[in-house]
């Protein structure tokens, strides 16, 4: 029989009436023959909402007892989906991570999944449960619960179909689709009906949260059939349509088709820019700097080491906002050992993109680019390309104004 899984995010089980909605449109996929497993996030805000209260509490939250709160928004929302899912004569069982199991590394905020054991939603399903399982969360080794990183759910959700070879999962949200740009900042967006898989990994490493990028890297990985559509249509909307609504994901660029130059522009206000000021600039000391952040655990990005000049050099890169003062701690000490002149942070600042596999295959994408934020007055501080995407570094003030200009610059806004 085929197997569905379906995540459905914050909003989508943002109150109870919602949680009911969900609870039919399941019924309906479960009433039309599919196997379901359903993963859920914790209602609007409540994920917000739990972080904060432990701020109350420890300005900087213990980040193994910080898991241990923020884990229990998903706990209400299985429960309460399970019941609803009763109330229409189904039947169905909620898991947390830790009861399916989810194993995950140690890295508490940001663990990784490094194992599903999947037989007990196996024989649920055999037996005709609904199974509805917690997203976001997982256990280590020791028992301990862990969290995936903001916007986890997607990750779960992916995993779960990686993991049961599901024939698809369906990521219900509060856009019907992945579009050119998010339509919050530029309404005139456009739905895309496919992306690839490449492109939808550019989007989500610069920081387009309608997936985690984990979640994509998950499916690329293990070739998890992927779609993106809203859970804000009617719970009764025919099958035949709903199943091929929204964004799909492809694998493969369709040859025949006439591939846009640039399919869309991501944004990321959630990093800041660290900055070692006059280095050395000697063999080795790329490493001697990032080394002891990936000890840490501690992600960069866009990295930018510029030309020496008297045997000294500058390095910057960015990391994620949350990571910048134990960054800044850590470059301390390097600085010291290495006898570089200042490090400076700058949580002032975002990253801007464009994507488009159509890059590829024509020049003149960055030049275009940079006038465009030239004619606004917009400075840029750092560059980094790939193969398909353009990103640069900016004050963050003018990011909403540069995602709008480089939208209408490309074409974005024509429908497609
Ligand atoms: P969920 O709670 O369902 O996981 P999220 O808020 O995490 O939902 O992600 C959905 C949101 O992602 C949308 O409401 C939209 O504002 C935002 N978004 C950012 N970039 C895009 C994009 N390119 N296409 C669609 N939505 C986007
Ligand atoms: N509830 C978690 C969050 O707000 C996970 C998710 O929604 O995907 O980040
Ligand atoms: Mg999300």
């Amino acid at each position: 029989m085929a197997l569905i899984v379906q995540k459905y995010g914050g909003t989508s089980v943002g109150s109870t009436e919602r949680i009911k909605n969900v609870a039919k449109r399941v019924a309906k996929w479960k009433a039309a023959g599919y196997d379901m497993v359903v993963v859920v996030s914790a209602m609007s805000g409540e994920t917000n909402r739990l972080i904060a209260l432990a701020k109350e509490i420890q300005p900087h939250p213990d980040p193994r007892e910080l898991d241990v709160v923020a884990a229990t928004g998903e706990q209400v929302t299985i429960g309460l989906l399970a019941m609803a899912l009763m109330e229409l004569g189904l039947k169905a069982r909620s898991y947390t991570g830790s009861q399916v199991r989810v194993l995950t590394d140690h890295a508490y905020n940001k663990a990784r999944i490094l194992e599903i054991d999947e037989s007990n939603i196996r024989r649920d399903l055999k037996d005709g449960y609904v199974a509805v399982v917690a997203g976001f969360q997982g256990v280590d080794r020791d028992g301990n619960v862990t969290t995936l990183g903001r916007g986890g759910s997607d990750t779960s959700g992916v995993a779960f179909a990686a993991a049961l070879k599901a024939d698809e999962c369906q990521i219900y949200t509060d856009v019907d689709g992945v579009y050119t740009t998010d339509p919050r900042i530029v309404p005139e967006a456009q739905r895309l009906k496919t992306i690839t898989f490449e492109e939808m990994l550019e989007m989500a490493s610069l920081g387009s949260k309608v997936l985690q990028i984990r979640s994509v890297e998950f499916a690329g990985k293990y070739k998890v059939r992927l779609r993106v559509l809203s859970s804000l249509t009617p719970p009764e909307l025919p099958i035949a349509e709903e199943a091929v609504s929204g964004t799909l994901i492809t694998f493969e660029e369709d040859a025949d088709m006439e591939q846009a130059l640039v399919s869309g522009v991501a944004f990321n206000r959630d990093e800041a820019k660290v900055t070692v000021v006059g280095v050395p600039d000697t063999p080795g000391i790329a490493y001697q700097i990032l080394d002891p952040i990936a000890e840490a655990n501690i992600e960069v990005d866009v990295i930018v080491q510029n030309i020496g000049r008297d045997g000294l050099t500058d390095f910057s890169f960015t990391t994620h906002r949350n990571d910048l003062k134990k960054t800044l701690d850590i470059l301390e000490r390097v600085r010291k050992h290495v006898g570089a002149r200042e490090v400076i942070g700058d949580d002032k600042i975002c990253k801007v993109g464009l994507v488009g596999v159509g890059m590829r295959s024509h020049v003149g994408v960055a030049s275009k680019m940079f006038r465009a934020l030239a004619e606004e007055g917009i400075n840029i501080q750092m560059i980094s390309t790939s193969e398909i995407k353009i990103t640069v570094v900016i004050d963050e003030k003018y990011m909403e104004l540069a995602v709008r200009v480089l939208h209408k610059t490309f074409d974005l806004d024509q429908p497609r």
